[in-house]
């Protein structure tokens, strides 16, 4: 049996000890009023109603899948009953514009919430993520008018957003699209095409879909400059609100999936469906990023989500499972054999699992607090800094977030021997639910790409110097002797990356196959400086908290120190090496020509 409770002293030490978020969020007009107080209630409350409604539905769901007749999609037992509870919580709109009956919680908070949502159902998660992108969306882009009638009623759940991208010839390289808009007067638009693999397309738990769709209009350029964004409800809504006559669009069929069966996964035909245009004509992808980088870091929390259930489930196993003698002689002489934790192989895979997800919870929050500063903050400079960091940061938090993710639910499924493989337990389901995150919302290669493209080479490396500047800031003063070792890994780390950086714009100068090629370990590099900057940001408060609580919570920390201590020792390192592969250039991998790689007979 799968296992969860939220980790909620972890994540009040993350918010609190190691970001101090309430005393930033007092410093911001718009979230002054988000006291500890208010914090703790939503992590209590966030707990409780996704284990009770949600948790219970996550294995029942994945074995029941979604249904599909004729045009309607009918989701799991419960998760119609459960989207309601949500949504009569106020759990939809936390994030949203008070404006428009929005909470307008920072989103340091939200995401805390957010894990617990994909940890307790990762499928059914994905129709709250989908919508608060879409609000967000219509909330940066679409007219006052449109923004009244649409946000109230999907912060409240009435309504729910999808977002139409990927058609069955292009879901990378967008500026292929075929859907068309055609203009039929007073601003709207009648929009046709086939959209594939669109999640919450269509099903059953609300009155009214509301779907943002690329097309392309009849004076487009080519390419991914010709572009639009168009809102396209599923049924019309009137000028007061109220629904109107079905929209000409439906779903064709259900993808049949490896994991969040729960989550549908649907084609979507438009054949004239009316729709508006959301935002500038031509503009449709820069529109859609809102959404998209919003997404971004929504997925990596699912890979951080899944990788935090999987390790609680694999230990409730742990405790129970008896099996050889512990190397150093019996630990339980009393019993037939010694729990499995006993084994440092055993310790090794739990301990890989936990410091990955402890480093990204804290990573998750960093990023997502300079999206708030980014949002909220009163000072311009402050603000164009954060949203440096957060172009910087996205990809990152997208890619190392779903890879350690899915690393540590194969890892967490390993310590079950057999058991782990075997649906009763709940293990293969969480590496299931977990592999998409890699591959939707711009596959991981792609971040990767961003990453050394639009993020390093374009700018000449700014970012990362802001990057370097802001990580040495934080390491000045003092350092006691207790956190000497994080304090000279994070130098030494920044160091490292500051040097492979300046390598690799060098090194790309007239050779952009040299930029692919480093991709995916450049990424992977900079996610793993910015884990040993957290792990000196939460070493740093570990320690505090030893010194001024005395007893109370001490092995909390202590545990907390032990934990970045195995980050040091055995997942930096893999830095070493990146280092290496990135530096051996792209000769390896350009080598072959292309008919090389296909099987001959
Ligand atoms: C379960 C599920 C849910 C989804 N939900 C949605 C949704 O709600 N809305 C939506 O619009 N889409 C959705 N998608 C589509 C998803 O976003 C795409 O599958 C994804 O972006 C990859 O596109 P593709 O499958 O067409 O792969 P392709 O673009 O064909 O890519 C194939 C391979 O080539 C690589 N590649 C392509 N171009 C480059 C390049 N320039 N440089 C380096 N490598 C490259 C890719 O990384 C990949 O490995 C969903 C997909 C799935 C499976």
């Amino acid at each position: 049996m799968a296992y969860y409770q939220a980790p909620l002293r972890d994540m009040r030490f993350v918010l609190n000890d190691v970001f101090q978020a309430p005393r930033r969020w007092a410093e911001m007009p718009e979230t002054q009023e988000v006291s500890l107080d208010i914090l703790d209630a939503i992590l209590e409350e966030g707990a409780k109603v996704t284990q009770a409604e949600l948790f219970v539905l996550n294995a029942s769901g994945d074995a029941e899948g979604c249904r599909f007749d004729a045009g309607t999609v009918t989701t799991p037992k419960g998760f119609k009953k459960a989207f309601a509870t949500l949504a009569e919580g106020g759990w939809l709109g936390l994030a949203g514009n008070p404006e428009y009956a929005g909470q307008g919680l920072p989103k340091m908070l939200t995401v805390a919430f957010e894990e617990m949502l994909y940890a307790t159902n990762t499928s059914f998660a994905l129709y709250p993520a989908l919508n608060s992108g879409a609000a967000l969306l219509l909330d940066h882009h679409a007219s006052d008018a449109i923004k009244a009638c649409y946000l109230p009623r999907m912060y409240t759940g009435q309504w729910l957003g999808t977002m139409c991208l990927t058609e069955p010839h292009c879901g990378t390289d967008l500026g292929l699209i075929k859907t068309r808009a055609e203009p039929m007067g007073e601003g709207t638009y009648t929009i046709t095409g086939n959209k594939v693999w669109i999640t919450g397309g269509e099903h059953d738990m609300v009155e009214n879909i509301v779907h943002l769709v690329l097309a392309k209009l009849p004076d487009a350029p080519e390419g991914s400059r010709g572009i639009s964004l168009f809102l396209v409800p599923k049924i019309k809504v009137n000028a007061d609100g109220s629904l109107g006559e079905r929209n000409a669009l439906g779903c064709g069929g259900l993808e049949h999936k490896m994991g969040i069966k729960g989550s549908a996964t649907c084609v979507m035909n438009f054949d004239g469906a009316e729709g508006v245009l959301i935002g500038k004509p031509h503009q449709g992808l820069a529109t859609m990023f809102t959404m998209m980088n919003y997404e971004r870091l929504s997925i990596g929390i699912q890979g951080l989500g899944l990788g935090e259930v999987a390790y609680q489930s694999a230990m409730d196993f742990a405790r129970e499972r008896l099996q050889s003698r512990a190397p150093s002689g019996a630990a339980a002489p009393d019993k037939p054999a010694d729990p499995i934790l006993v084994h440092p192989d055993v310790r090794r895979m739990a301990l890989n699992v936990r410091a990955w997800n402890e480093g990204g919870r804290a990573f998750a929050a960093f990023v997502a607090g300079q999206l708030d500063i980014a949002k909220y903050h009163p000072d311009t400079e402050a603000r164009r800094a954060a949203d440096d960091m957060v172009a910087l940061l996205t990809p990152v938090a997208k890619s190392f977030l779903t890879d350690r993710g899915f690393e540590a639910t194969v890892e967490a499924q390993q310590i079950y021997g057999g058991s782990g493989y075997c649906v009763e337990w709940g293990a293969e389901q969480f590496v299931r639910d977990a592999r998409i995150a890699m591959i939707y919302e711009g596959t991981n290669g792609i971040q990767a790409m961003d990453l050394v493209g639009r993020k390093l080479f374009r700018n000449g490396g700014a970012y990362v110097e802001c990057f370097s500047e802001l990580m040495r800031e934080d390491l000045e003063g003092e350092v006691p002797a207790i956190l000497t070792a994080f304090h000279q890994a994070c130098q030494r780390e920044l160091a490292r990356l500051e040097d492979v950086t300046a390598w690799l714009l060098d090194q790309a100068k007239g050779r952009p196959e040299e930029l692919g090629a480093a991709a995916a370990d450049y990424l992977d590099l900079v996610g793993l400086v910015a884990y040993a900057w957290m792990w000196w940001k939460m070493s740093r408060a570990a320690y505090q908290g030893l010194e001024d609580r005395g007893e109370a919570g001490e092995a909390f920390y202590r545990a907390k120190l032990a934990m970045g201590h195995h980050f040091l020792a055995r997942q930096l390192p893999r830095n070493e090496a990146l280092e290496r592969q990135i530096m051996a250039g792209a000769e390896s991998m350009m080598t072959l020509d292309e008919e090389a790689f296909y099987p001959v007979g």
